[in-house]
């Protein structure tokens, strides 16, 4: 077993732990394997892990990346910031992103979405705890971008990212990611249908499993320290 497959390891057996702890389904949560900054070697390693779900930040690196690895049958969410002039790259390469945050973007993206491609797989990510640096919109500007998401033909809305600031604690990790969950709930109960909320990292995934998170962002744990830039 390489590191990186024992690693992949002790994060199920995590997130099994704690979907088990707070009385979920061991296969509500989805671990999605954050590889950016690393080559695509970790990636293979990880899939012989079985692992298939990868996250990237940054287009460029991720584009040569999804394009080594084109023979493997892996799914790659952007998990990253996204610029106007990017958004052919991730319309053409990715097939999940997380970081809808302005209609502008995710205009651009359906209309540049490739039609021999399934619909990409959309998240809105809500500045859930106000980070002045962050992205991700206000929550109470989530419902009406989710209404005019939902809408674009070439996109599909599967529900809300949250990045929140590492807290000082189990409870106040729960209490952020609990804002998110509240939002995520309000939606569906008038009837928007998400069935994804992806919140958790490496060092607070528990409390985002707890909270309702259905798919965790997890990279250090799993491939060790990031060096930038020079390791891309
Ligand atoms: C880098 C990154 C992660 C993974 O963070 P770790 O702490 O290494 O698990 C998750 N989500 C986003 C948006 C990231 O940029």
């Amino acid at each position: 077993m390489t590191m990186i497959e024992d690693q992949i390891d002790s994060v199920r057996q995590r997130i099994q732990s704690t979907c088990k702890a707070c009385g979920r389904p061991a296969d509500a949560v989805t671990l999605l394997a954050v590889s950016k900054t690393f080559g695509p070697e970790a990636v293979q390693a990880a899939h012989r892990a079985g692992q298939s779900a990868f996250g990237e930040n940054y287009i460029q690196e991720a584009v040569e990346k999804i394009t080594t690895l084109r023979h493997l049958p892996l799914q790659w969410h952007c998990i990253g910031p996204i610029q106007s002039n990017k958004t052919r790259l991730v319309a053409e390469h990715f097939d999940w992103v997380h970081t809808i945050d302005r209609l502008k973007i995710a205009q651009r993206l359906s209309e540049q979405r490739p039609p021999e491609l399934p619909p990409l797989q959309v998240c809105i990510q809500v500045n859930v705890d106000g980070g002045a640096t962050k992205s991700g919109i206000a929550p109470a500007d989530v419902p009406g971008l989710a209404r005019e998401v939902a809408n674009l033909p070439r996109l599909r809305l599967r529900g809300l990212m949250c990045i929140p600031e590492p807290a000082p604690d189990f409870e106040a990790a729960c209490a952020v990611f609990t804002r998110a969950r509240g939002l995520f709930d309000t939606l569906n109960a008038e009837g928007m249908a998400l069935d994804t909320l992806s919140m958790g990292m490496s060092a607070d995934l528990e409390a985002a499993i707890a909270s309702g998170s259905t798919m965790v962002r997890v990279g250090s744990a799993i491939f060790g320290g990031r060096h930038y830039p020079t390791a891309v």
